[in-house]
């Protein structure tokens, strides 16, 4: 502990809770953060989320008791009555509708030893019902990897993108989105002389480092993927050796892009036929190609499709399976990785193993006492539709989906048609707003675990803070609650947050072999065989993580977007700042994110704005069946024709009052990336 402290603050390496690079920060005096040398900021450096992230932890509007709702009000009461309360709401809905009308919203910005005991509750109790924030932004990309190659995570580490020779980012804005890895790994290979091809439909602070920009229309990734491929197939770039040795279905493959006119597809993707062969060429030609993935790629109705066609893209070419290649997802919350490797998700139990899998339920069964449901959950999404319906109740831990979900203003109104509701977060929320008891949790500042960021290491996180008031550790809160759900109070007996991970190691395969202090100050990798001195670095090298030697090249067809686009409607496509996070429950509360960024913009192109007589700074409103916001206008050129852009980070804007209910049909991820609506000046 160094000096100088605030009596109820100390210094002590943790990791910073917003995004999932994972950089290491610690109290550095005066409630301020400061980055500390670690495994993934090696420098120490942070961003400004980073630094501010003390922020929100000395926040005088933290819930420092429980909220029980008395006459459509709450009053503050004590644990043991907020508790009973909850285990008697949960316990009725339960009895009457049984264990599948509960949904459990876990958390990606909480531990993996919280989320797991999470996801153990809800099992035990009878339901897969449980699902984290991954569902809404990576689960296509999981869904397509996972099927195709065995895993659904970066196939390679960010050290050795660092080595690459040509990145193809697509639909990411890693310089402001994940401004470490950006400045920290991809410039410097930029700087050796590595290609950047940036796919996305705005130019941003990414695009400036960018050799070549795809501005693709939203939606019509599949066209220029295929187009890509097709280039590769023309121009004889295939990796003949490593289609033949790790490949299945390149006939297949090859007779489907025979159909595939690269001008005819460009042209359908609004981008120009030639600027298309030069990014296949950069890209196939290059010795080490790596491919970084966001949510542009995923967060489409054909999210699952468009992660299949970037991996065709990757097998024709033997861009994996090697240092500075592969795919690789960049997640977005600090443990969104981790909360889907431990289980928080209603298809899988801890490590990615079906829940239709006998053996592996069997397995699980061996370590709690009980055997897990065999009938797959339902993801939150789908339960948000159903909510009043077949889902009764909801226990809701650090998520504000009142405001994350689509449709925004339709999941709000199905929360009221719940029997029940129960919130565990730090602040009154959206959600909170719905809620029958509301428990106040601690924050990322006062409680120990472990979290995995995007390139797959478990890093520790360490007390920084006391407790404010009567609020109590997230990871006590949930084994009290899990006991008494349960009715196996020593099922939730567990000594500290150590030994929950002693339990995972044992039950989640990928976590084998770590331990909780031979993390340390480092960081062990999954999956982490014996011979591994920190775990492996680059999956899928001999074989597939699937076990097999060869992944399947898979012919994959352009769908359209849920939403059809009026001659009078723009295209709303939403996506992330700098010095915001998500919800914007935390970041709206920091003053000084919010000095650094007050209010939210509407990005419309100049001959769009001058259509509609729209000048900037101008109020306009933007609207669809779904519902309707005021926000300022920003006439950029920075953004295409025929499309606008929004963050989500605000109530008000509330951007997804007008994205849509369609979901991708294999992951059920909502397409945020593509909203039809009508912007117009407010009538005088
Ligand atoms: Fe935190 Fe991400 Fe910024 Fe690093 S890059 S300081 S992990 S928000």
């Amino acid at each position: 502990m160094s000096g100088n402290q605030e009596p109820n603050h100390r210094a002590e390496q943790t990791v910073c809770p917003y995004c999932g690079v994972g950089c290491t920060i610690e109290h550095a005096g005066n409630g301020k953060a400061t980055g500390t040398a670690g495994p993934v900021n090696t420098k120490g450096e942070v961003c400004p989320k980073g630094a501010a992230a003390f922020d929100v932890v000395d926040h005088e509007e933290r819930l420092t008791e429980p909220l029980v709702r008395e006459d459509g009000r709450f009053v503050t009461t004590s644990w043991e009555t907020a508790l009973a309360r909850v285990a008697e709401g949960l316990g009725d809905v339960v009895d009457e509708h049984g264990p599948d009308a509960v949904e459990f919203f876990a958390s990606s910005n909480c531990t993996n030893e919280e989320n797991y005991v999470f996801q153990k509750t809800a099992r035990l109790l009878g339901t897969n019902n449980v699902d984290n924030c991954a569902r809404l932004c990576h689960s296509s990309t999981v869904a397509a990897m996972s099927e195709r190659l065995g895993a659904g995570a970066m196939t390679n580490t960010l050290d050795d993108l660092a080595e690459t020779d040509c990145l193809l980012v697509t639909g990411a804005n890693p310089a402001e989105q994940h401004p470490v890895i950006f400045r920290s790994y991809f410039l410097p290979a930029i700087r050796d002389g590595a290609t950047l091809i940036h796919v996305d439909p705005r130019e941003t602070d990414t695009t400036d480092a960018a050799d070549v920009h795809l501005d693709v229309r939203p939606g019509y990734d599949i066209q220029l993927l295929n187009s890509m491929a097709t280039v590769v197939l023309e121009e004889g770039l295939v990796d003949e050796s490593f289609v033949e040795a790790r490949t299945a279905g390149y006939t297949d493959l090859t007779a489907h892009l025979d159909d595939v006119d690269v001008e005819t597809g460009a042209d359908a993707a609004g981008v120009d036929p030639e600027t298309v062969r030069e990014a296949a060429r950069a890209y196939a030609e290059a010795d080490r190609a790596a491919i970084v993935t966001g949510m542009g790629m995923s967060q489409h109705t054909c999210g699952t499709d468009n992660v299949h066609a970037l991996l065709n893209l990757a097998l024709l070419t033997g861009n994996v399976g090697r240092p500075g290649t592969g795919v690789n997802p960049l997640r977005g919350q600090n443990n969104v990785q981790g909360a889907g490797d431990v289980g928080a998700l209603p298809n899988v139990l801890p490590g990615y193993q079906p829940v239709t899998d006998a053996e592996a339920r069997q397995r699980v069964a061996e370590e709690w006492g009980v055997e897990p449901p065999s009938e797959p959950g339902l993801t939150e999404t789908t339960a948000t539709h159903r909510f009043g319906d077949e889902v009764r109740a909801a226990v809701v831990f650090g998520e504000n989906p009142a405001v994350t979900e689509p449709n925004a203003n339709a999941v709000r109104a199905g929360f009221d048609e719940l029997d029940f509701c129960v919130v565990v977060d730090l602040f009154e929320t959206a959600t909170t707003d719905h809620a029958d008891v509301v428990l106040p949790g601690s924050s990322w500042a006062e409680k120990a675990g472990t979290v995995t960021n995007t390139d797959r290491r478990v890093m520790r996180m360490r007390p920084n803070a006391d407790l404010p008031g009567n609020a109590r550790r997230d990871l006590d809160i949930l084994t009290d609650l899990g006991g008494r759900l349960v009715g196996e109070p020593d099922a939730f007996d567990y000594d500290g947050p150590g030994a929950v991970f002693d339990e995972l190691t044992r039950v989640c395969p990928p976590y084998a072999g770590m331990s909780y202090d031979g993390i340390g100050d480092g960081y062990q990798r999954w999956p982490f065989p014996a011979e591994a001195e920190s775990g492996t670095d680059v999956l899928h090298a001999e074989t597939f993580a699937s076990g097999a030697e060869t992944a399947p090249l898979l012919p994959v067809s352009p769908t359209p977007p849920a939403d059809s686009v009026g001659e009078d409607e723009l295209v709303l496509t939403t996506g992330r700042a700098l010095q915001h996070f998500n919800s914007g429950a935390l970041t709206r509360r920091s003053e000084t994110l919010m000095r650094m960024r007050g209010e939210d913009v509407l990005e419309i192109h100049p001959d769009d704005a001058a259509f509609r007589g729209i000048e900037e700074g101008d109020t306009v409103v933007v609207e669809n069946d779904r519902g309707s916001v005021r926000v300022s206008a920003a006439v950029t050129g920075a953004i295409q024709p025929g499309v606008v852009f929004c963050t989500f980070h605000y109530l008000d804007p509330l951007a997804n009052a007008l994205t849509g209910d369609a979901l991708d049909p294999v992951a059920e991820i909502p397409e945020y990336k593509h909203s039809a609506v009508r912007v117009r000046k407010p009538a005088a």
